[in-house]
C-alpha cells in the first residue's frame, strides 16, 4: 500500500502545527480545515490548501462530520488525522470516513468504541491480563443492596465513575457507606446530562497514587511495541499539568514487565495504530484505568526519550506499512519533562482570551516548543486555553529540569494572562525536584 498523497487535519492549535510538520517531512500534500474565526492559525497558513469548515462554535466547525467529508471531497484528501480531542474519539467520524472511502488515521472504529466506555474497556483489558483497580467489575445496576455490598468489599473511600467519562469530567468519591446510593444515583443523572449516558461502575478510590502511562505503537500486521512509560501525576482537577518521561523511580524491569503486559493485550484486541494505557502507581502496582486511542498532548517527552516520531509513526502505521523498529530497536535515551502552556488566570485557572504582544520562544540544547502562537496572534475564547507546550530534554532528570527552569525564564510571552508563572514555581518546588508527587500533590500544594 502506498504512503498517502493527501492528508486532512482535521483540528486546530499546536496539534495542528505539529501534524502539518510529520506530513511535510513525509512529502505529504496537507488540507487544512478551520473555523471562521481561525483563518489566522499558523498551520492554515502553511498548508496547502485550506477549507472553512463553519462558525467558530466547535459544534459547528470542528466537530461538524459532514463539513469535513465534503472537505476531503472536494480537496481529494485521501486520509483524516483527528488530533487530540474533537472526533479523536469519535466511533462513528472514524467509522463514516472509512464508509465514504478515506481512511481515518487511528485505530479501527470498534476500537475506538471499545475504549470509549470504560466499563467494556475494563472488562476487554482484564481479559487480556491487564491488572485493573479493583472494582464493580461491570455497570452498577438499580440493585443497591448489591452495590452496597460491592463498595464492602473493595472497601471505602470508593469512586463512582461515569462509563463515557473523560476530561476529568463524570467521577464522584464516597467516603461514607451512607453516602452511597445517593452518590450513585447523582453520578449517574449528570452523566446522562453531560454524556447521554447514565452507566456508571465503581471503583476503589487509591488515596495517594501517581498517574503513569505506557505509550504503544501497533501496526496491521500484528506488531506492538511498547515505547516506555510517562509520569503525569502533577495534575489539577484530573488534568494533567506537567508531564514526564521516564516516571522517576520505575525500574528496567517494571517497564519491560507492564510494557509487555501492554503490547500483548494490543494484540488480543487487534490495536492498530498509537495509543496510551493509562494507570495509577501505588505502593508499587499498576492499575489500569483507561486506554486513550489517539495522540496525546504529552507525546513529545516519549518522542524526545526514544528518538521515534509518535506522528509520523501514526500516519505509516495507517498507510498499511509494518512498524520499521522492534521492541529491542527502541532504546530510551535521557530524560524529558513538558509544561503545559495555558492562557488562564493562575489563581482561579479561568481561561484568559487575548492578543499577544510579544512572543519570544526560548531555545538551546534540549529545547523544544509545540505552539502555533505568534506576536499579534489572537487566542479565542471559543476553545482550550492551552496555547503551546514547551518540552526540555537533557541526559539525566535533574539537567532536563535545569533545561526547562532556564527556558521557563527565557520564555517572553505578553499580552495575554498565562500559567508560565506557576510552571516557574513548581519547576523550582522541592517535592517536585525530588520526584515525589502523586495526583494530589498539586492541588495540596495550591491549597497551602
Ligand atoms: P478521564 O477520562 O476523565 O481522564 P480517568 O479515568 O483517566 O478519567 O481518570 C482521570 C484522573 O482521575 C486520574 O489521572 C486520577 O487522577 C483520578 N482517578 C481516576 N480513577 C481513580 C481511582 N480509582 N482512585 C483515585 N483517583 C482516580
Amino acid at each position: 500500500m502506498a504512503r498517502f498523497n493527501k492528508v486532512l487535519i482535521a483540528n486546530r492549535g499546536e496539534i495542528a502545527l505539529r501534524i502539518l510538520r510529520a506530513c511535510q517531512s513525509l512529502n505529504i500534500s496537507t488540507v487544512a480545515v478551520h473555523s471562521t474565526i481561525d483563518r489566522n492559525l499558523k498551520h492554515v497558513g502553511m498548508a496547502d490548501e485550506s477549507v472553512c469548515i463553519g462558525p467558530a462554535s466547535a459544534a459547528d466547525s470542528y466537530m461538524n462530520i459532514p463539513a469535513i467529508i465534503a472537505a476531503m471531497e472536494v480537496t481529494d484528501a485521501e486520509a483524516v488525522h483527528p488530533g487530540y480531542g474533537f472526533l479523536a474519539e469519535n466511533a462513528d467520524f472514524a467509522e463514516r470516513i472509512e464508509e465514504s472511502g478515506f481512511t481515518f488515521i487511528g485505530p479501527r472504529a470498534e476500537t475506538i468504541r471499545l475504549m470509549g466506555d470504560k466499563v467494556s474497556a475494563i472488562h476487554a483489558m482484564s481479559q487480556a491480563g491487564v491488572p485493573c483497580v479493583p472494582g464493580s467489575d461491570g455497570p452498577l445496576d438499580d440493585n443497591d443492596q448489591r452495590s452496597a455490598r460491592v463498595a464492602e468489599e473493595i472497601g471505602y473511600p470508593v469512586l463512582i465513575k461515569a462509563a463515557a467519562g473523560g476530561g476529568g469530567r463524570g467521577m464522584r468519591t464516597v467516603h461514607h457507606a451512607e453516602d452511597l446510593i445517593s452518590a450513585i444515583q447523582t453520578t449517574r443523572q449528570e452523566a446522562e446530562n453531560a454524556f447521554g449516558d447514565g452507566t456508571v461502575y465503581m471503583e476503589k478510590f487509591l488515596a495517594n497514587p501517581r498517574h503513569i502511562e505506557i505509550q504503544v505503537l501497533a501496526d496491521a500486521h500484528g506488531h506492538a511495541v511498547h515505547l516506555g512509560e510517562r509520569d503525569c501525576s502533577m495534575q489539577r482537577r484530573h488534568q494533567k499539568v506537567i508531564e514526564e518521561a521516564p516516571a522517576p523511580g520505575i525500574t528496567d524491569e517494571q517497564r519491560a514487565h507492564i510494557g509487555a503486559v501492554c503490547t500483548q493485550a494490543c494484540q488480543r484486541i487487534g490495536y492498530v495504530g498509537a495509543g496510551t494505557f493509562e494507570f495509577l502507581y501505588e505502593n508499587g502496582e499498576f492499575y489500569f484505568i483507561e486506554m486513550n486511542t489517539r495522540i496525546q498532548v504529552e507525546h513529545p517527552v516519549t518522542e524526545c526519550i526514544t528518538g521515534i516520531d509518535l506522528v509520523r509513526a501514526q500516519i505509516e502505521i495507517a498507510s498499511g506499512e509494518p512498524l520499521p523498529f522492534g521492541q529491542d530497536d527502541i532504546q530510551f535515551s535521557g530524560h524529558a519533562v513538558e509544561c503545559r502552556i495555558n492562557a488562564e488566570d493562575p489563581e482561579r485557572f479561568l481561561p484568559q482570551p487575548g492578543t499577544i504582544t510579544a512572543f519570544h520562544a526560548p531555545g538551546g540544547p534540549g529545547i523544544r516548543v509545540d505552539s502555533h502562537v505568534y506576536d499579534g496572534y489572537t487566542v479565542p475564547p471559543n476553545y482550550d486555553s492551552m496555547i503551546g507546550k514547551l518540552i526540555a530534554h537533557g541526559p539525566s532528570r535533574k539537567q532536563a529540569m535545569t533545561r526547562m527552569r532556564v527556558a521557563l525564564d527565557e520564555m517572553v510571552l505578553k499580552g495575554l494572562v498565562t500559567n508560565v508563572g506557576l510552571h516557574q514555581r513548581l519547576i523550582r518546588d522541592p517535592g517536585f525536584k525530588a520526584g515525589e508527587t502523586n495526583i494530589h500533590y498539586l492541588e495540596s500544594k495550591l491549597a497551602k
